[in-house]
């Protein structure tokens, strides 16, 4: 500003609406009357243009594993820079990350590195159809696989109903959407041939607020292999945290394809497609396949910058020694049993569980009693906007941050210390919502 004084929040989110369409650059980043504008962060914690100290439960939408500016991250990238960001050659660097990945997933034989999640999906899709020569993929209600064209469908209900204008019909009916549900998965199977790929959210959709069986993920496994069909496993989010191999670390399961991103990149942005060395050939550009060459193309300015890869380098080595998992996941731990504890002497109605360094509130009249499986997608967003605007806002006023909806993440960096506060915010919180009258009680 003129006068040096530095803008609030408010001040912001004012300007904000008269450069950025919609005031952000990303929808889930609004929240009412206006987003709290944020310009540091360290470990697990953050502050905000106000000076207010957050401890963050956000992440980086999941991506800081190791917090938030791991010291061997920013030395990495604080290196590079001074070497040179940008190259438009490839370079050793992409080869160190790519082996790194390949060490640490099992499925992983060969890698093609691309700038986000959603590109890492758009470009499984697009491989597996290749692959399969078939035209039409399975996917499941309320997982989230990004935001193109072939990732909306199905993220939202009503589930045949596209969730946005602007995305072509016949692009949408390519895409199948089913519940998580084997034996319909099997049925979809058994009459539409023109099925080639199954893609899944490893966690469940939304991270896990809607959890999914092991044995689920098992069966699609053998449905796709009984099928002929590509198993494409989203491992955006669950990829390097719920072990350092991931979900199909931690399960033993191989999927055909893995889309990563976040951890991948040392919660900077990029991201990449993991896959067997057969179906990943079809990026091979001096390979013909039925008079294409290269079989599958892929571009991007940015894929593997060299930037990027310094950083994520550094954070998958940090991520291979498995201290960031034992670290984030006892926090979890305690936090899940500890919310639990604060709602069940408030006599709300509400179950916190979540895998790996997760955790999920669900607020719901019958959720203490009921059963994890009978959580759905649409019973998750069934708390309304104003609540979850009470809910969020009372937690930030109170200096600390979700990730989404009602939950959060934790890191390397989060420790015993961070939880007592993190408590208090929370019970004061939850206090807000029974003040309006917004929650179920015991
Ligand atoms: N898949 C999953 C499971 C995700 O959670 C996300 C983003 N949160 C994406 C894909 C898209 O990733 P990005 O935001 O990097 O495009």
């Amino acid at each position: 500003m003129a006068d040096g004084r530095r803008q609030s929040s408010r001040e912001l989110w004012e300007r904000a609406q008269l450069s950025l369409a919609g005031g952000v650059s990303h929808d889930a980043r609004f929240m009412p009357p206006y987003p709290i504008y944020c310009d540091r962060a360290l470990g697990a914690r953050k502050w905000d243009v106000e000076g207010r100290e957050y401890i963050d439960y956000a992440m980086g939408s999941a991506a800081m594993m190791l917090g938030h500016s791991h010291p061997d991250v920013v030395a990495a990238i604080t290196d590079q820079v001074t070497k040179g960001t940008f190259f438009a050659t490839v370079h050793p660097l992409e080869i160190e990350w790519a082996e790194l990945i390949q060490s640490l997933v099992p499925s992983v034989e060969r890698v093609r590195f691309v700038a986000s999640g959603t590109e890492a999906t758009m470009l499984a899709l697009r491989v597996a159809r290749a692959y399969s020569k078939r035209n039409k993929v399975i996917r499941f209600e309320g997982h989230f696989h990004g935001w193109h064209d072939y990732g909306v469908q199905g993220m939202k209900a009503p589930y045949s109903k596209l969730p946005t204008l602007g995305v072509p019909d016949v692009i949408a009916e390519t895409m199948v959407v089913t519940s998580v549900d084997a034996e319909k998965v099997e049925d979809i199977l058994k009459k539409d041939h023109d099925v080639g790929a199954i893609i899944c959210e490893a966690s469940g959709a939304n991270w896990g607020s809607v959890p999914i069986k092991d044995q689920f993920l098992r069966d699609l496994r053998l449905l796709a292999d009984r099928y002929g069909c590509v198993l494409i496993f989203d491992e955006v989010i669950t990829g390097f945290r719920w072990s350092p191999g991931g979900k199909q670390g931690l399960l033993g399961i191989k999927p055909d394809l893995t889309a990563m991103a976040k951890v991948v990149a040392g919660g900077l942005p990029g991201g990449a497609l993991g896959g067997s060395a057969e179906i990943m050939k079809l990026l091979d550009p001096q390979r013909v396949v039925d008079g294409y060459q290269p079989p599958v193309i892929h571009r991007g300015t940015f894929n593997g910058s060299p930037l990027i890869a310094a950083g994520a380098i550094a954070a998958l080595k940090v991520i291979k020694t498995g201290e960031p998992h034992r670290q984030a996941n006892k926090i979890a731990a305690l936090v899940r049993s500890e919310l639990q504890r604060i709602l069940d002497e408030k006599q709300v109605d509400a179950l916190v569980y979540g895998e790996s360094s997760t955790f999920h509130v669900y607020f719901n009249e019958g959720a203490r009693k009921g059963r994890i499986e009978d959580i759905s997608p649409e019973s998750v967003r069934r708390l309304k906007r104003d609540t979850l605007d009470i809910y969020r806002g009372g937690l930030r006023k109170r200096g600390v941050d979700f990730m989404s909806y009602t939950g959060g993440m934790t890191s390397l960096a989060h420790t015993e210390q961070d939880v007592p506060p993190t408590l208090e915010a929370f019970a004061g919180a939850v206090d807000d919502l029974i003040a309006a009258g917004k929650v179920a009680r015991l």
